[in-house]
């Protein structure tokens, strides 16, 4: 499906000589060798390799060490006592004296020994998981390098719990560093992961190291610089087989940031090449509509507003209409924290589309949203005359049909929908503009497809997850970025509070307060996918109490995402219309909901959501004038609860990550600093959840550190774009060769759908 949304978008292009044709290559590419070729792989290792995702040469070049071996960083294990207690990692390189596996006292379960050397004493490390494998692991008089924090044992002598370890010598290498004199040489050995089934193999680190070597020599020829001189000589950059080189087998500290720099750069370069010729493609060859941008109706809209418009709102619609004013179809991305007013924004741009005899779908992720965004567009709308229709899966038949007319025959202005609006067979009479919420839930293809039905309509697409800068240049590095960076003028900033389990009979009587004041109160409870089917019985439960023992004389409702629409409806308009005081509900209205008198946002097990949905949840209060709170329930205990199917270290770092979640959603409410936080912690993939995120595994690069290389890289590939669109130029073939190798690798992984 990837590859041919990809295609599909490539060949929007109408003129045929804007389409991307490869050319023959002159000189084989490292991505045309099967790694079975490589002397010293074969066909056996070459299948286990196939199976971590390394393929060809180009693969095991790309394949980087996760970490070296220093020796400013190696002791002797006499000066181990003197690292006791602070927490650090120490490596010694030590020869295995011997090893066994022992009963702990008094108690059935095993551990497992291995006591190594070096000429200033003697060292144990000790195993209480993954025994089956260490206690196959090593023979006496081998070499290893061990890395870990020590700690002491009972009987007080230093041990290396758990450590690290690679092997350093085994009799079988020729041209590695001489081992006994690595304290005097500048060695810095390399350390790449592996799998039990590969070194079953024979790769293990070593054996990374060994065959690593031998494709370095071999495939020097193909290995051709990518970059053109002059950007090389621009941002200071190393040639490309020089980075390969020091990447793996550094010849010194210095040279191996080279490496890395160059390599991080080749990385974000290609990427931004990429979404550059994918945007040059969406939009040049494509005539869109020239919208007449003094549209009655948005006047009408803006005096009738109750407020002021932003300044950050007028600025963004300023830079929208200049789009829809032009022939080129709108690719624009509208971004702002929670409660920033977007969808007033996106209104406006709904009416000058409108104003234009053309037809509006806005896509909502979910219908529960599709039918909050219905409500609120008909209120805003209700003295205008615009027909607004909902087409959602939950309608019935007759309905359906009913609407389905309507949009073929034109006389059904602004559509409000999930995806089906694209999916299903659904007919414009004249789509001029599509506006998608897109809650980073719809991905590239989405946009695709729709720009196939209309007539190139416009597009806005919305999203009220705040991206930092670099990661939405290259998410949505095809589309301008336009950005609500200031809120309404009126809001008291939410008092947020971290509250233990035990703590909560308190804010029970705080939310009782607050009731009595008139105000209402949402109370969250987490439901995770794989565990679905128990947080939802416990929430139920949860509520049962609540509504009879905590807050009997308080009016509650339950809302989960199980419900039927239209009981979900119900509930969520009794609790707008103030029938309704407390809403328990699962995540559902983690989105849309807006209800500016709910003033308390209660999340219990606040532990479990991640910081994005933290962020969400809290923008469902503080949209009114009154002063809001929102106060996370944390149960520490939970971990310790269900410690057992995680090792020790993963707990301890499983806590540290929500501490600092958790006190991040109290020192801000910035959502651009709440995503930073979040993508630090989760790194790009997960941020976005891997299958949607359409961002590459990047290898070196890290959007959140390397945001300075990664803006050179952009303008670099841009400007490059711009000269030689299609690569043809004799001086570009090994970019072009690489560009084709990493499109594939790109496709596989599902950047473009
Ligand atoms: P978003 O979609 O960005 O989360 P909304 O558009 O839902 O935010 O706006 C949140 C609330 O603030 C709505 O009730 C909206 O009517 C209101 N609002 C929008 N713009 C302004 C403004 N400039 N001043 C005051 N209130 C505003
Ligand atoms: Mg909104």
């Amino acid at each position: 499906m990837a590859v041919t949304s990809f295609f599909l978008i490539l060949a929007q292009s109408n003129n045929p000589h804007n389409r991307f044709c490869f050319i023959r290559p002159e000189k084989q590419h490292t991505a045309q060798f099967p790694l079975q070729y490589v002397k010293g792989i074969g066909p056996r290792r070459a299948e286990e390799l196939a199976a971590v995702g390394l393929h060809t040469v180009r693969d095991l070049l790309w394949y980087f060490p996760y970490d070296y071996l220093d020796r400013r960083r190696i002791i002797k294990i006499r000066d181990l006592n003197k690292y006791l207690g602070k927490g650090e990692h120490v490596t010694v390189i030590g020869e295995v004296y011997r090893f066994e596996k022992r009963r702990a006292y008094r108690s059935d379960k095993t551990f497992f020994t291995l006591t190594v050397k070096d000429e200033s004493g003697f060292l144990t490390c000790v195993w209480f998981q993954g025994i089956k494998w260490v206690e196959k692991a090593f023979e006496t008089g081998e070499l290893l390098s061990l890395s870990s924090v020590p700690s002491l044992d009972r009987l007080g002598r230093v041990q290396f719990v758990h450590p690290v370890f690679d092997r350093l010598k085994g009799g079988l290498e020729e041209d590695e560093p001489d081992w006994g004199s690595l304290f005097n040489t500048g060695a810095i050995i390399p350390k790449y992961s592996s799998t039990a089934e590969l070194t079953d193999v024979g790769l293990d680190s070593r054996g990374f190291r060994r065959i690593l070597r031998t494709t370095l020599r071999d495939f020097r020829p193909h290995i051709i610089e990518t970059l053109p001189p002059d950007i090389l000589s621009r941002h200071r950059l190393i040639p490309l087989i020089e980075a390969f080189d020091n990447i793996h087998f550094p010849k010194s500290e210095a040279l191996l940031d080279a490496a890395r720099k160059r390599l991080k750069f080749e990385e974000l370069f290609f990427l931004q090449l990429m979404l550059a010729m994918r945007r040059r493609v969406i939009r040049e060859d494509v005539r869109g509509i020239a919208f007449n941008i003094s549209s009655p109706l948005a006047r009408k809209l803006a005096d009738s507003l109750p407020f002021e418009l932003t300044k950050a709102q007028r600025r963004v619609l300023k830079e929208i209409a200049a789009d829809m004013e032009s022939p080129k179809p709108m690719n624009r991305l509208l971004q702002g924290d929670v409660g920033s007013g977007k969808t007033v924004v996106a209104l406006m741009t709904m009416l000058v589309a409108v104003d234009n005899g053309y037809q509006v779908a806005f896509m909502a992720p979910t219908e529960v949203l599709a039918e909050q965004h219905y409500r609120t567009l008909t209120a805003f709308l209700k003295d205008m005359p615009v027909n607004v229709r909902l087409f959602v899966g939950g309608q019935r038949k007759n309905l359906r049909v009913e609407v389905l007319e309507d949009i073929r025959r034109g006389t059904a202005q602004i559509i409000v929908g999930t995806h089906a609006l694209i999916q299903e067979g659904v007919e414009f009479a004249r789509l001029g503009l599509v506006v998608i919420d897109e809650q980073h839930r719809f991905g590239v293809l989405q946009r695709a497809t729709l720009r196939e039905k209309g007539i190139h309509p416009d597009t806005l697409v919305m999203t009220a997850t705040p991206i930092p800068r670099t990661l939405a240049m290259t998410l949505y590095g095809d589309l301008d970025i336009s950005t609500i960076d200031e809120m309404p003028l009126d809001r008291e900033p939410i008092k947020t509070a971290i509250r233990l389990e035990k703590q909560k009979e308190k804010v029970y009587t705080f939310v009782r307060e607050e009731v009595k004041r008139g105000k209402q109160a949402y109370i969250v409870f987490p439901l995770i996918e794989e565990s679905e089917k128990i947080d939802l019985k416990a929430a139920t439960a949860e509520y049962e109490r609540l509504r009879s023992k905590v807050f009997p004389n308080v009016r509650l409702a339950l809302l989960h995402g199980r419900m039927k629409s239209d009981e979900k409806d119900r509930i969520m308009l009794a609790f707008k219309n103030r029938e309704i005081d407390i809403l328990v509900a699962t995540t559902v209205i983690e989105v849309g909901i807006d209800v500016p008198n709910a003033t308390i946002m209660i999340v219990e097990n606040a532990e479990r959501f991640g910081l994005a949905q933290l962020h969400q949840l809290r923008g469902r209060v503080g949209r009114g004038a009154d002063q809001s709170y929102c106060i996370l329930i944390a149960d520490y205990a939970w971990f310790d609860r269900h410690r057992k199917k995680m090792p020790e270290y993963e707990v301890e770092s499983e806590k540290q990550k929500v501490r600092v979640r958790l006190e991040t959603m109290v020192t801000t409410t910035d959502g651009f600093q709440i995503a930073e936080v979040d993508l630090k912690l989760r790194g790009p993939g997960e941020f976005f959840g891997t299958r949607q995120s359409g961002i590459p595994g990047l290898r070196i690069a890290s959007l959140v550190e390397d945001s300075a290389l990664l803006v050179a890289a952009r303008q670099e590939a841009f400007e490059l774009a711009k000269l030689d669109p299609e690569l043809r130029r004799p001086e570009h073939q090994a970019m072009r060769q690489e560009f084709e190798a990493l499109f594939k690798e790109v496709l596989k992984l599902g950047l473009v759908g």
